[in-house]
């Protein structure tokens, strides 16, 4: 019988190899601590007299010391029920034995049906008791157990217990660690890294598992009872439960050759780093910057290219060279060969299975990776990623599993570039036609308003910062085009646009405000001479001489210019000036009016 009571509150004192521990009011850990055993099975005895419980008892291998530390706590012929949270091995093997052992006639394996059907092939005496029949209720004398349907968490019929008097969970499976230096209860947050490898490719899926832990959550859980693994205490309940929702899970999904969990935990979070950034960073050569830090953790990357063909059948070369803005050059033979190919000729390729190659270069290292990015549309290969290595070659599958999976996420990366780069230039275009003419390249209203309000502010801030303008009007255009043509009328008016744009200095800002009427804003000392810059102009039309069929034609311009008052708005001030070009169609035409204030 006892000879002291271990609890959680004197454990040190204790000796696992030996002692049962009562780790919650009743409720004993009475497992087996095996040497080099990175599993731990625990197994938990729930005292209740004659109705005691013992929950996942174990196997042949631990059985022996489970039933010493029993019947340190009650003899073994008062336990009733046997729970099987499922139907492991670990948990079940030692049925047999059991059912030699208990002599009453109550006694019984609670499990789910889904278990009951491989655990009957034990043949076992012991009848079945299922929770899935029985309300998912189990009454005893000072407690009630709830069972908790965990399905799919790597078994159909699985399940845990919860303790509504002690409010622990007996978790079987979940919550499980890998311990490599074994410790009773979990000191602190760290035991995560233990629990995280142990579920990452052990539970199927996320949902799966959130679904599980969704369902735990339904009960005011104090203390984590888990069958591997540590005992988690109270403080770290609640920060478990949300670290195993975000758990990673599947793990083996990715395995090619080595099923090695750390290796693949490594991969893993790689990936994720990717899918991460890819979420994060929009700037194309930031996120070129970063995928090659990832790289980094692998392999010997020194930097990452692109080569990219458009849609107008120009290869484009991203590097940092040219901070990933893409250009025109020249493309090297081996990709050249590379791009182009479909699904079925590349993995007939030479250069299939991410071997190094080398890649002439101006300086450094020769040696790379070349990445095929395919088109996920015609499913060729529209680009090609080119990682740089320091030199040192690498031979390694899972690397190179690595890099394979890298390639969607590049692939997505380089056809966002493509589209915004498309996208810029269209608006690039948009913006340029809507502030340029199209038939005289002069800008437009649009754009003075625009330009010409900066200098209206100005010149309102600073009297001296002047503005003027000249209004110009083609004197007898209708003429011309009578005479001609409209398309030898459209001759003209270009031929006195580039008049204009000539006489124009970088600061001013020739406009053409509709059909043959133009204007030019003067700003500063320019504004000052805008008399003399007007006459200049007029003379220059004046003297235009035209090509066939428009030889021999004179054509004459019309002027009214006005220097801006300060506050003046866009309205009055045209409106003065174009006044004064009135006067000047009414004094003969062929002439420069200046107006008054
Ligand atoms: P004035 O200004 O000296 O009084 O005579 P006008 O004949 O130049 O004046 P009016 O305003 O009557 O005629 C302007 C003509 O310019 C009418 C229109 O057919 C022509 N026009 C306007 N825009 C264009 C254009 O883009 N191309 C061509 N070819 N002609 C245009
Ligand atoms: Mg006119
Ligand atoms: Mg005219």
């Amino acid at each position: 019988m006892i000879v002291a009571r271990f609890t959680l509150e004197n454990l040190d004192d204790a000796d696992l190899t030996r002692h049962a521990i009562e780790v919650a009011h009743r409720v004993w850990w009475v497992g087996h601590v095996q040497k080099d055993d990175v599993f731990q099975c625990h197994v938990y005895l729930i005292e209740q007299g004659d109705q005691s419980v013992l929950v996942d008892p174990g196997s042949k291998l631990t059985f022996r010391h489970t039933l010493s530390k029993i019947e340190q706590v009650i003899p073994f012929s008062h336990i009733r029920y046997f729970i099987c949270h499922h139907q492991d091995p670990d948990i079940t093997g030692a049925l047999p034995l059991i059912d030699q052992m208990v002599s009453r006639d109550d006694a019984v394996v609670v499990t789910h049906w889904r278990a009951q059907e491989l655990l009957k092939h034990y043949a076992l005496d012991l009848p079945f008791w299922l929770v899935d029949q029985n309300d998912w209720q189990l009454e005893l004398d000072d407690r009630r157990l709830s069972f908790v349907f965990t399905p799919y968490a790597h078994f159909p019929g699985a399940f845990c217990s919860f303790d509504e008097h002690t409010r622990v969970l007996f978790s079987s499976d979940l919550f499980g660690g890998f311990t490599e230096k074994f410790s009773l209860v979990a000191a602190d947050e760290s035991y995560y890294e233990s629990l995280r490898p142990f579920h990452e490719h052990y539970m199927p899926s996320r949902d799966i598992l959130g679904f599980a832990v969704a369902q735990m959550q339904r009960h005011p859980v104090r203390m984590i009872l888990p069958q591997h693994g540590s005992i988690i205490p109270e403080h770290l309940v609640d920060y478990m439960f949300a670290k195993l929702k975000e758990l990673e899970c599947g793990l083996y999904l990715m395995a090619s050759e080595s099923t090695d969990i750390h290796r693949l935990s490594r991969l893993n979070q790689t990936l994720k780093d990717i899918t991460r950034t890819m979420m994060v960073t929009r700037d194309f050569g930031e996120l070129a910057t970063r995928l090659l830090e990832i790289a980094r953790r692998m392999i010997p990357a020194e930097l990452l290219e692109f080569y990219a063909r458009t849609d107008d059948d120009e290869v484009l070369y991203f590097a940092p060279e040219n901070r990933y803005r893409g250009r025109v050059g020249e493309v090297p033979a081996r990709i050249a060969e590379i791009l182009g190919l479909d699904h079925k000729s590349w993995l007939h390729s030479e250069h299939n299975g991410f071997k190094s190659m080398s890649l002439p270069r101006e300086c450094g290292s020769e040696h790379c990776i070349v990445i095929p990015l395919f088109s996920p549309d015609a499913g060729q290969v529209q680009g090609v990623a080119v990682i740089r290595l320091l030199g040192a070659d690498y031979a390694d599958q899972d690397v190179a599993q690595v890099i394979d999976q890298m390639s969607v996420p590049l692939q997505i990366a380089l056809k966002r570039e493509s589209i915004y780069r498309s996208l810029d230039m269209e608006r690039q275009h948009f913006f340029e036609r809507a502030i340029r003419d199209p038939l005289t390249e002069l800008f437009t209203r649009l754009y003075m308003q625009d330009a010409v309000g900066r200098l209206f502010a100005l010149h309102d801030r600073n009297p001296e910062a002047l503005v003027a303008v000249a209004l110009i009007d083609i004197d007898h255009f209708k003429a011309v085009n009578d005479g001609y043509g409209h398309m030898q009328g459209d001759v003209v008016l270009k031929r006195i646009a580039a008049s204009l744009k000539e006489a124009a200095r970088e600061t001013d800002i020739p406009v053409r405000l509709g059909g043959e009427e133009f204007a030019v804003f003067l700003a500063g000392n320019q504004a000052r001479g805008v008399g003399s810059f007007a006459e200049r102009l007029r003379r220059t039309v004046e003297n235009l001489e035209f090509d066939a069929p428009l030889d021999g034609l004179v054509v004459s311009i019309s002027v009214g210019t006005a220097m801006r008052v300060p506050g003046e708005e866009m309205n009055d001030f045209l409106g003065r000036a174009d006044a004064a070009l009135y006067r000047a169609k009414q004094a003969g035409r062929n002439r420069v009016c200046l107006a008054v204030d």
